[in-house]
């Protein structure tokens, strides 16, 4: 039986590292979901398209290709921001719920890492899991990986950008951003990066005996 891992979680909360080290561990291949919105902001913003306009951001998600997520700039903060207001229509969401099944459906299994992925595009998943941390928390070490790569921003901002996505994540109608009531909930809050995989580790490997 294919081992499909979905994980979510709020921004920063760890879950992006976690995926791809579970990835690597299990031999699976890993999507970051967050990149197919990202994506979508991108591409409406080069073509000097506003983010709000529905029908545009629908046919953008629905002719995206895979070379179209290797951009750098998707991984800028302006670029989170800007996903977080195109992934609210309903179309984009569908456009691109088709992209992630057929990402899922990998013979041996995927690690896909995202919002919605163990209650809306994986239900079946064999594992799920849900990590969180402390806003001050997911705000220091977003700054620290911002600040890292050379971007200049403060601790203040990003702790107010992580405060905003978590309240326009969790309060959209289109599947807004909750554990599913059969995930496993991991607080990184006090964890390292080490600590954080074990846990999960440990996750996997006892729904695989079963
Ligand atoms: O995870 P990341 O910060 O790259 O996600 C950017 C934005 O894309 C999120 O704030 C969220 O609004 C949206 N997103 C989503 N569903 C996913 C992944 C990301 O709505 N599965």
């Amino acid at each position: 039986m294919p081992l499909v891992i979905a994980i979510d979680g709020p921004a920063a909360s760890g879950k992006g590292t976690l995926a791809r080290r579970l990835a690597v561990h299990f031999g699976l291949p890993h999507l970051d979901t967050g990149l197919l919105y990202r994506a979508v902001a991108l591409l409406m913003l080069d073509a000097g398209i506003d983010l709000g306009d529905a029908n545009e951001a629908a046919r953008t998600a629905s002719s995206l290709v895979a070379d179209q997520l290797a951009d750098p700039r998707l991984r800028e903060r302006a670029m989170g921001e800007a996903a977080s207001r195109v992934s609210g229509i309903p179309d984009v969401r569908a456009a691109l719920l088709s992209w992630q099944r057929r990402f899922a459906s990998d013979e041996a299994g995927a690690v896909l890492d995202g919002r919605d992925i163990g209650t809306v595009i994986c239900p079946d998943a064999r594992v799920k899991l849900f990590i969180t941390a402390s806003p001050e928390e997911r705000a220091r070490r977003r700054h620290r990986e911002l600040t890292g790569r050379g971007e200049e921003t403060t601790l203040a901002a990003i702790l107010s950008d992580i405060r905003a996505r978590d309240e326009r994540d969790s309060s959209r109608s289109a599947a807004p951003l909750k554990a599913a009531e059969d995930a496993v909930i991991i607080d990184t809050t006090e964890l390292d990066a080490d600590e954080a995989f074990a846990a999960a580790r440990h996750v996997v490997e006892r729904a695989r005996e079963h």
